[in-house]
């Protein structure tokens, strides 16, 4: 796959979806999944904004897989809400102690020569793209942590720096799910599950891998880590940096007396009412920029969309961007919970596509019942209302082929009010 950092490209995306083909394949490694999330993560487009898009060229319903997976990414930030920074430590005791887990990434890994097709592929894929399939994700993360007996914690910080949709809730939320300390049971996998949803190329005959669940799962209780025979051909891990590559110390004298918009990393859009004469500033936070590395590819996509939305592009600490905007007439800004913008701007709340749960769920089943409590139809979701498809796709897409005829998961639903006639 590859991500132009357009809204077009994000535009295009959705208008690609089709929900019948994703709910059947989107286990498979070239499945037809959607590949909108760098667009989701970086804020071209919201989750409401998706599913308005998709509603209105096909029929779906609640129980759509495509509308549980974007409820997967909203009960992550629930999680991330109630839970901070807790978020970057185990929730809970995972099968081994942590003392039995090693800190750093072993290098035949991070260079995609642990001689594991399924593995080095991923690495590889990881590496080229910025982007890795779901299962991918999962089958990597299992290996580092239950085959290798790596703390989860080291592989999502690394994985985090080379994906295009690296978001800190997902990334690493999902990494505990798959190393029990954020879910009941660890994820295993094996050769078998590999042939069954990858492309030859992935297959791991006679790996490590290649073993039945039980031993699989004797593996991972044992603290002991099985270290395979690294191939030989591996690739350098892409160099990562602290910094954006265009950006300049701010200055005061630019905003001086204006009404400003700040673009950030996690909200590359403008907002429809923004007043003429609004001057838009792209702001990267050094505090958590000196934190969390990214890769060219991340850097590239971010500050491409970043220089096309703006005047400027400042990095610095919060303090130091405070000092320059105060002359400003007015300074907004949308929310996110990457970072804190709360003394520079006036932040505006995220959109939620699903109800918000004030009580905090320890699972997405739980998540779920509670916010689709009172959600019988997808137009009761609360990030819907009064939102039309017509800002994105103002040339409609020609419909797919399931347009006309009910699929096993859409078992003839009233239209959604955004609806096309
Ligand atoms: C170890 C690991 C790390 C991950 N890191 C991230 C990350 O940093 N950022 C991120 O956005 N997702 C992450 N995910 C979740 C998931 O893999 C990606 O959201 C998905 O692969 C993105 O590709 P897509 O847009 O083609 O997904 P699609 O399957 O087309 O799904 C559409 C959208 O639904 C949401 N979604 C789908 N599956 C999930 C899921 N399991 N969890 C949360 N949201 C989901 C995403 O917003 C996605 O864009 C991670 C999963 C694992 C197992």
């Amino acid at each position: 796959m590859s991500f132009d950092p357009t809204l077009a490209a994000a535009q295009a995306r959705i208008a690609a979806v089709r929900p019948a083909d994703y709910a059947r394949s989107r286990n498979a490694i070239d499945g037809a999944v959607t590949g909108l999330s760098p667009y989701i993560t970086h804020g071209f487009v919201t989750l409401p904004e998706v599913l308005a898009g998709v509603a209105a060229q096909h029929r779906l319903d609640m129980q759509h897989k495509f509308v549980f997976e974007l409820g997967w990414r909203e009960y992550f930030r629930h999680l991330w809400g109630h839970t901070g920074a807790g978020i970057l430590q185990s929730l809970h005791e995972g099968l081994l102690p942590k003392s039995a887990y090693a800190a750093e990434l072993p290098a035949d890994i991070r260079q995609a020569r642990t001689g594991i097709p399924a593995i080095d592929m991923a690495v590889r894929t990881l590496y080229a793209t910025g982007y890795l399939h779901n299962h991918a994700r999962m089958w990597l993360a299992s290996y580092v942590v239950h085959i290798r007996k790596v703390h989860w914690r080291a592989g999502a910080d690394w994985m985090i720096a080379h994906l295009l949709d690296g978001d800190l809730a997902s990334n690493h939320l999902s990494w505990q799910w798959v190393a029990g300390t954020g879910s009941s049971k660890p994820y295993l996998f094996n050769a078998e599950n590999v042939a069954k949803y990858a492309p030859p190329a992935w297959h791991s005959p006679g790996s490590v891998i290649d073993t039945s669940y039980a031993t699989l799962d004797a593996i991972a209780r044992n603290p002991q880590a099985l270290v395979g025979l690294p191939g030989a051909a591996g690739m350098d891990e892409p160099a990562l940096s602290h910094a954006p590559p265009d950006a300049t110390a701010p200055d005061a004298a630019l905003v001086a007396g204006r009404d400003v918009w700040l673009v950030h990393p996690w909200a590359l859009r403008l907002p429809q009412d923004l007043p003429a004469g609004t001057l838009c500033i792209g702001v990267y936070l050094a505090e958590f920029h000196s934190s969390w590395p990214w890769s060219h590819l991340c850097w590239s996509f971010v500050s491409t969309r970043m220089a096309e939305l703006t005047t400027a592009r400042w990095h610095a600490d919060a303090a130091t961007l405070q000092h320059a905007l105060r002359g400003a007439r007015s300074v907004r800004a949308l929310t996110d919970p990457h970072i804190d913008l709360s003394t520079l701007a006036q932040v505006q709340p995220a959109l939620h596509l699903f109800a918000e749960v004030t009580r905090p769920c320890t699972s997405f089943s739980q998540w779920w019942t509670r916010s689709t409590r009172d959600t019988r139809q997808l137009h009761d979701l609360p990030g819907l209302a009064g939102l039309s498809a017509g800002p994105l796709f103002d040339n409609p897409p020609e419909r797919d082929s399931h347009d006309n005829k009910s699929t096993p998961d859409s078992p003839g639903h009233r239209r959604p009010r955004w609806h096309r006639p």
